[in-house]
């Protein structure tokens, strides 16, 4: 383990290949291998002045199951855990990691389109469903007027789930089911958004589609990680995400395969592709002028051949180290090493209880009954007579009444 550790010293030294999983030596033919290239979930404490970073959605709006949308999970040495953006179909990832909903309670979204935030609903009802004891808390931007801002979003988004949350409330603490939404301004440039704890985390404009989007930084323990949302490379990027241990940044598909893939005419690959969002060559001049100790690349659907286009474009303008983010990677940051390796978890995982009792619910006939004497009239009671005896059985067993 010294010895790894060492080794990986050495590298990043170098500077060349900072992130690394060293493969040991299998001694036995009966004995471990020191090393598989993967983090099983819940399976190693955090050091304390660690950063574990997974990427639980690194893909587009338009689904793809290998790929979620937008979301990375940042395991703090001390404890936190946050969410930077929860694109749509991120949750099954998240959910994979079997962390118990109780620490998964804050949310920093970089903006508002779907592929970073279309997956608050699995977590908001999933997560009360399965055990938070808390409301959920949100940071995110304002928007340039009221009802283009987080806050606007989250009351809407309750209220369009107010069927949800109705027939909940009837079973279940309506506690977790509520969302605080801490606003920030998103022309605020390195501003403090959250500060606790050790933990700071700071905001910076990004240029997007519209007013509103931010990238976040993210420092602990004299380590800086920078969580790049949808952006065309900004100067604040450049002067805020230097110095940075590791550095997220979008970078989009090329042109040829917007249009190859995405079916996307020429005219509107060339202005997502390299106004909206950041191309290749972009992202490689934004990592060789800023120098990370390591720089990661996300915001595409990761396959043989736009890797590799991907790729060549980067390499065009950057030599230094990089991965090209799919799901399930995960990033062990610390002043020695940078470790990247990637996660292995079960697709039938249950949420895992965490330490705390969930909150009662409420009182019988203290919150009006959602089903009306009509529907109810219409239960079919063969059903309830074939269940009866299992039922008996099951409250006997439980000394239900
Ligand atoms: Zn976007
Ligand atoms: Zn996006």
């Amino acid at each position: 383990m010294i010895r790894m550790r060492l080794i990986l010293l050495i590298v990043s030294a170098l500077g060349a290949l900072a992130v690394f999983a060293a493969g040991g030596v299998v001694k036995s033919p009966t004995g471990v291998a020191p090393d598989r290239y993967v983090y099983y979930p819940g399976t190693e404490s955090l050091k304390k002045d660690e950063i574990r970073l997974i990427a639980c959605g690194t893909g587009l709006p338009a689904a793809r199951r290998d790929q979620a949308a937008t979301c990375f999970l940042a395991e703090i040495g001390n404890g936190d855990k946050f969410l930077f953006d929860i694109g749509t179909g991120s949750m099954t990832n998240v959910a994979a990691l079997m962390i118990p909903y109780d620490f998964l309670d804050k949310v920093f979204l970089t903006h508002l389109h779907t592929d970073h935030w279309g997956d608050l609903a699995t977590l908001w009802a999933g997560g009360w469903t399965a055990g938070r004891t808390k409301p959920l808390q949100v940071w995110g931007p304002v928007g340039a007027t009221p009802e283009m801002g987080t806050a606007y979003a989250v009351e809407h988004f309750l209220k369009a789930y107010n069927w949800d949350a109705t027939t909940r409330n009837f079973v279940l603490s309506p506690e977790p089911g509520k969302i605080t939404v801490k606003e920030f301004d998103y022309k605020a440039v390195n501003a403090v958004v959250y500060e606790k704890n050790g933990v700071t985390i700071r905001s910076i404009p990004a240029i997007h589609a519209g007013d509103g989007p931010v990238s976040f930084i993210l420092e602990y323990a004299g380590l800086k990680v920078v969580i790049g949302g949808d952006t065309f490379p900004n100067r604040w990027f450049i002067e805020h995400a230097r110095n940075a241990d590791l550095v997220i940044h979008e970078t989009f598909l090329t042109p040829a395969d917007l249009v190859r893939l995405y079916g996307q005419s020429p005219a509107q690959a060339i202005g997502v592709g390299t106004q909206i969002h950041t191309s290749p060559q972009a992202f490689g001049k934004v990592m060789s002028t800023i120098k990370p100790r390591h720089a990661v690349g996300y915001h595409f659907f990761n396959e043989q051949s736009t890797h590799d286009h991907v790729l060549l474009g980067i390499r065009q303008v950057y030599s230094g180290p990089l991965s090209l983010a799919v799901d399930n990677m995960v990033w062990n940051i610390s002043k020695d090493a940078i470790v990247e390796r990637m996660i292995v978890s079960p697709d039938q995982a249950w949420a895992v209880n965490g330490p705390n009792k969930p909150p009662a619910p409420p009182a019988p006939g203290s919150v009006a009954d959602p089903i009306s004497d009509f529907i109810k009239s219409g239960r079919w009671q063969p059903a309830e007579a074939a269940q009866a005896p299992m039922v008996d059985k099951f409250k006997k067993d439980n000394d239900l009444k």
